[in-house]
């Protein structure tokens, strides 16, 4: 990290509410820094992956600024009704508790150690509870190019990185009715032809912005055509950084992200980026998309609110 003073924000391009849909909150100390560098950074709202017991003692602390995703009970999976008996009644107790949608953490090693895949068919009696409370899914598919060539080596375990897509296509094919996130720009900053082909089949994908060493990397490195296909995309973009909280945090940790992403999206020079980045041959040059206002409205705040369907 080099010497920005993180403790106080670069002026905002334009006065605008942000919510910062993509947290991972503990019921912690370094939750409370975290919402309070949020804060700081302009955050109105926040949308935080959390286990259904620190829900409430969150809210108690921090109250509607928090909105939740919650993490599946897999225990039932090879029983649907048992399945859905663990994870709809927590659902529909959470959703009057902040919870706007469901996590699932579909990594290539998740599927190959679980066997598990998002269009499994046991996985059904989740995603028709979450139809009927209208909660949207929050997915991590695939991860960097270049983890499939030093991590995922190996395609019987973990296929191409391409068709780890199958099981996202699957199920936004299967349950049209259900918001789907994919987190991390979809999982493939690297090639947005493909986001774009994915965008255009299937109007009930979104992605978010969040990771933001990895989407500042990819972006910047084609920051012309990057800016290109957010302004045609911004109804399916929405603001979140993944900021987490399981190994505490510190405010130098926390207030990168949220200042990388505004000097990336609202700025118009190039800078070296803060953020050390194992998966870059050299220093990460972050390039300023100086979006349009109309743009940063929809990406900040507008299409949470809609696709979270938060009031
Ligand atoms: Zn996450």
């Amino acid at each position: 990290m080099n010497e920005i003073d993180f403790s106080n924000p670069p002026r905002r391009k334009f006065p605008l509410s942000i919510i910062d849909a993509h947290v991972h909150l503990t019921d912690s100390k370094s939750a409370d820094l975290l919402v309070e560098i949020a804060q700081l950074y302009g955050m109105k709202r926040m949308i935080a992956v959390s286990s259904p017991e620190e829900t409430s003692p969150l809210r108690q602390r921090h109250g509607d600024f928090l909105h939740f995703a919650l993490w599946p009970d897999y225990s039932q999976l090879n029983n649907a009704a048992a399945l859905r008996e663990k994870n709809v009644p927590v659902m529909e107790r959470q959703r009057a508790n902040g919870a706007v949608a469901m996590k699932f953490w579909f990594k290539p090693e998740f599927n190959y150690k679980q066997g598990l895949y998002l269009d499994d068919e046991r996985l059904r009696p989740i995603f028709e509870g979450m139809a009927e409370l209208k909660l949207a899914a929050l997915v991590h598919i695939a991860d960097p190019d270049i983890w499939f060539q030093r991590c995922y080596s190996d395609k019987r375990k973990f296929l191409s990185k391409r068709d780890n897509y199958r099981q996202l296509t699957g199920a936004l094919a299967a349950y049209p009715g259900i918001n789907f996130v994919a987190a991390h720009f979809g999982g493939n900053p690297e090639e947005l032809p493909h986001l774009a082909e994915l965008l255009a089949r299937f109007s009930n994908l979104y992605l978010d912005t969040s990771a933001t060493k990895w989407v500042a990397r990819e972006l910047s490195a084609k920051r012309d055509e990057a800016r290109q296909f957010i302004v045609e995309h911004a109804e399916r973009i929405i603001f979140g950084t993944d900021l987490v909280t399981y190994h505490g945090g510190d405010q130098a940790y926390f207030a990168s992200r949220y200042y990388v992403q505004q000097k990336l999206w609202e700025g118009s020079e190039d800078f070296i980026s803060p953020i050390d980045d194992a998966d870059a041959a050299r220093p990460v040059t972050v390039r300023g998309m100086d979006l349009p206002e109309e743009v940063l409205r929809k990406i900040y705040y507008d299409n949470a609110m809609k696709v979270y369907r938060l009031t």
